[in-house]
């Protein structure tokens, strides 16, 4: 008789390494999908800039959270201290929010066009987009950062690196968001305290 080589244990990938081959590649579609939009940024003149402290913690939270800190992880298993078992009813749906993360992701960028910004900047022919996924909610990109910090604290199974992408992107979110809109309603004026009265700020109907 033939036998199949190994158990099924040993044929199928196991959680912990699914999870980490899956925020890899997530990773990657985020670095692919953000690239071209960075290159255009570059060449868009900047009309009014917001840096302060605040910006750079919140930046660095989210780098160190959703990128370092994870990355550490899965290249080294640090901290090992931290680390609970890996579980594919964890680790199957975590790969699909990661996902639902990037789709909403790349349909921000390309709603918001030549107006994105990686901080708080009003540019040349700066104009309120109100399409696409703004239609629901006014910071899909902030979003996008939630879901895809819910699906690595999923896919990751380690109490620090795995939750610490939520955690940077709640101390991006908070440090930045009434700055970011007070810049706008100085910006735009009526036009966006309008667009203010009709969507949420992250959640639909919610929040
Ligand atoms: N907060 C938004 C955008 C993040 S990118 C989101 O989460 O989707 C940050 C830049 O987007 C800021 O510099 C701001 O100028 C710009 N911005 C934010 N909301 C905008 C909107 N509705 N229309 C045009 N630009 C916007």
């Amino acid at each position: 008789m033939c036998r199949h080589g190994g158990n099924w244990s040993t044929r199928v990938i196991e959680p912990g390494l699914l999870g980490k081959v899956l925020w890899v590649l997530g990773i990657i579609a985020w670095y692919i999908i953000r690239y071209p939009f960075q290159r255009r940024a570059k060449r868009t003149k900047t009309v009014h800039r917001m840096r302060s402290g605040s910006e750079i913690i919140g930046l660095g939270s989210a780098l160190l959270g959703l990128g370092i800190l994870p990355g550490l992880y899965v290249a080294t298993g640090f901290p090992e201290a931290a680390g609970h078992p890996a579980r594919y009813w964890l680790v199957i749906p975590g790969g699909l929010v990661f996902a639902m993360g990037l789709a909403t992701f790349r349909w921000s960028h390309k709603a918001l066009g030549r107006n994105w910004s990686i901080t708080l900047e009003i540019r040349e022919k700066h104009r309120v987009v109100c399409s696409g996924p703004y239609r629901f909610v006014r910071h899909p990109m902030y979003l996008s950062f939630l879901l895809m910090g819910i699906g690595q604290a999923m896919l990751l199974p380690n109490w620090i690196s795995g939750m610490a992408g939520v955690v940077g992107c709640a101390v991006l979110f908070f440090l930045r968001i009434n700055k970011e809109e007070r810049m706008m309603q100085d910006g735009f004026g009526p036009e966006y305290a309008q667009y203010m009265k009709r969507t949420k700020r992250i959640i639909p109907f919610i929040y």
